[in-house]
This record gives structure tokens, C-alpha cells and sequence, in this order.
């Protein structure tokens, strides 16, 4: 079994490099803001990075399917609807 790492790890999304990058502060909104020693760039931790389990991700496509907007779907299960927009693009194929 392979122990998957949860903790975040910090990459730059400008070079992708994930050594050297620092802690800078916070962003007007109170995100995470952090520098790239690498390419000297600054960039934002991605803010609340909802994972969501393989189970929720089969009902909102079925929800989805049976006739309801992604928004609708969204509503219902209490979620971003880009969250299931993204799954029904990587769904169609
Ligand atoms: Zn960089």
C-alpha cells in the first residue's frame, strides 16, 4: 500500500519547482502567498482544495445525467459547480 502524502506540497506554478519555495506573506483575501526562489515569481496557494470522494463524484454525474444542470446538481449536493463541470469534462470523452 502506497501511504499517499496529504500534506501540501508547495509548487511553483510559473516553473513547477517544488524546492526553494517560501512562505511571503498573505494576499489581500488572507491567502497563502509564497515565493519562488527559483524564478524569484510570487504566486498563491491554491485556497481550499476540496477533495471529493469517489462516491459524491458518481452522484452528481448521475444526478447530472438523469436530466439536471451541473448548477442544479451543484445546488444539491452543497458543491462548486465547476466541481462538477470538471467532472463531466472528464467524463466525456
Ligand atoms: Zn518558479
Amino acid at each position: 500500500m502506497e501511504n499517499k502524502k496529504t500534506e501540501k506540497i508547495k509548487k511553483c506554478p510559473y516553473c513547477g519547482k517544488t524546492e526553494n519555495q517560501i512562505k511571503a506573506g498573505f494576499n489581500a483575501s488572507g491567502t497563502q502567498r509564497c515565493k519562488c526562489k527559483e524564478c524569484k515569481r510570487y504566486y498563491t496557494l491554491e485556497p481550499k482544495k476540496h477533495e471529493y470522494s469517489e462516491e459524491t463524484r458518481e452522484l452528481a454525474l448521475k444526478i447530472y445525467y438523469s436530466g439536471v444542470s451541473a448548477r442544479g446538481a451543484a445546488k444539491i449536493l452543497k458543491m462548486n459547480k465547476s466541481n462538477i463541470a470538471n467532472w463531466i469534462k472528464k467524463t466525456k470523452k
